[in-house]
Protein backbone atom coordinates (compact mmCIF):
# COMPACT_ATOMS: atom_id res chain seq x y z
CA UNK A 1 0.00 0.00 0.00
CA UNK A 2 1.39 3.31 -1.10
CA UNK A 3 1.84 5.92 1.12
CA UNK A 4 0.55 9.38 0.81
CA UNK A 5 4.49 11.00 0.02
CA UNK A 6 4.67 7.82 -2.50
CA UNK A 7 1.10 9.11 -3.94
CA UNK A 8 2.26 12.71 -4.11
CA UNK A 9 5.08 11.83 -6.12
CA UNK A 10 3.34 9.52 -8.06
CA UNK A 11 0.50 12.82 -8.87
CA UNK A 12 3.29 15.15 -9.55
CA UNK A 13 4.76 12.31 -11.92
CA UNK A 14 1.33 12.10 -13.59
CA UNK A 15 0.70 15.85 -14.05
CA UNK A 16 4.17 16.49 -15.41
CA UNK A 17 3.73 13.51 -17.48
CA UNK A 18 0.59 15.53 -19.30
CA UNK A 19 1.45 18.72 -18.90
CA UNK A 20 -1.00 19.70 -16.09
CA UNK A 21 1.53 20.70 -13.53
CA UNK A 22 0.72 24.33 -14.83
CA UNK A 23 -3.17 24.10 -13.68
CA UNK A 24 -4.22 26.44 -10.84
CA UNK A 25 -5.02 25.90 -7.06
CA UNK A 26 -8.75 27.50 -7.77
CA UNK A 27 -9.13 25.27 -10.85
CA UNK A 28 -8.12 22.22 -8.84
CA UNK A 29 -10.95 23.34 -6.07
CA UNK A 30 -13.75 23.87 -8.92
CA UNK A 31 -13.16 20.64 -9.96
CA UNK A 32 -12.65 18.43 -6.56
CA UNK A 33 -16.43 20.71 -5.60
CA UNK A 34 -17.59 18.60 -9.25
CA UNK A 35 -16.33 15.34 -7.74
CA UNK A 36 -18.12 16.05 -4.55
CA UNK A 37 -21.15 16.37 -6.47
CA UNK A 38 -20.63 13.20 -8.48
CA UNK A 39 -20.31 11.48 -5.25
CA UNK A 40 -23.14 12.77 -3.46
CA UNK A 41 -25.11 11.48 -6.28
CA UNK A 42 -23.77 8.11 -5.99
CA UNK A 43 -25.06 8.66 -2.61
CA UNK A 44 -28.46 9.49 -3.17
CA UNK A 45 -28.42 6.42 -5.29
CA UNK A 46 -27.14 4.42 -2.26
CA UNK A 47 -29.70 6.05 0.21
CA UNK A 48 -32.62 5.42 -2.84
CA UNK A 49 -33.13 9.41 -3.28
CA UNK A 50 -32.40 9.08 -6.89
CA UNK A 51 -33.96 6.49 -8.87
CA UNK A 52 -31.09 4.87 -10.59
CA UNK A 53 -29.37 2.23 -9.25
CA UNK A 54 -26.25 2.73 -6.98
CA UNK A 55 -23.12 1.53 -8.58
CA UNK A 56 -19.99 0.82 -5.71
CA UNK A 57 -17.63 1.39 -8.70
CA UNK A 58 -19.01 4.19 -9.52
CA UNK A 59 -18.64 5.49 -6.01
CA UNK A 60 -15.07 4.42 -5.32
CA UNK A 61 -13.95 5.75 -8.73
CA UNK A 62 -15.64 9.45 -7.89
CA UNK A 63 -13.65 9.46 -4.43
CA UNK A 64 -10.67 8.29 -6.21
CA UNK A 65 -10.93 11.10 -8.20
CA UNK A 66 -11.60 13.28 -5.52
CA UNK A 67 -8.35 12.04 -3.64
CA UNK A 68 -6.47 12.23 -7.02
CA UNK A 69 -7.22 16.05 -6.99
CA UNK A 70 -6.59 16.32 -3.26
CA UNK A 71 -3.04 15.38 -3.76
CA UNK A 72 -2.93 17.60 -6.62
CA UNK A 73 -3.75 20.38 -4.83
CA UNK A 74 -1.50 19.61 -1.76
CA UNK A 75 1.18 19.21 -4.48
CA UNK A 76 0.41 22.50 -6.18
CA UNK A 77 0.47 24.24 -2.45
CA UNK A 78 3.60 22.72 -1.23
CA UNK A 79 1.99 20.48 1.41
CA UNK A 80 3.47 17.73 3.12
CA UNK A 81 0.29 15.51 2.97
CA UNK A 82 1.91 12.66 5.15
CA UNK A 83 3.09 14.93 7.59
CA UNK A 84 -0.24 17.14 7.99
CA UNK A 85 -2.31 13.65 7.70
CA UNK A 86 -0.73 12.58 11.06
CA UNK A 87 -0.42 15.98 12.80
CA UNK A 88 -4.57 15.97 11.80
CA UNK A 89 -5.06 13.15 13.42
CA UNK A 90 -3.30 14.12 17.02
CA UNK A 91 -5.56 17.11 16.80
CA UNK A 92 -8.87 14.46 16.52
CA UNK A 93 -7.47 12.47 19.35
CA UNK A 94 -7.32 15.15 21.45
CA UNK A 95 -10.95 15.90 20.36
CA UNK A 96 -12.02 12.95 21.33
CA UNK A 97 -10.26 12.42 24.59
CA UNK A 98 -12.26 14.68 26.10
CA UNK A 99 -15.54 12.11 25.86
CA UNK A 100 -15.09 8.91 27.44
CA UNK A 101 -14.41 5.92 25.61
CA UNK A 102 -16.71 3.04 25.35
MG1 LIG B 1 -15.46 11.90 -11.34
Amino acid sequence: MANLSTLQKEVLAYDQKYGWVEDKESHIALHMSEELGEISRCILRLEGYKKESYDKKALAEELIDLLYLTIKLGNTAGIDLEKEWYAAFERYEKKTSRKELK
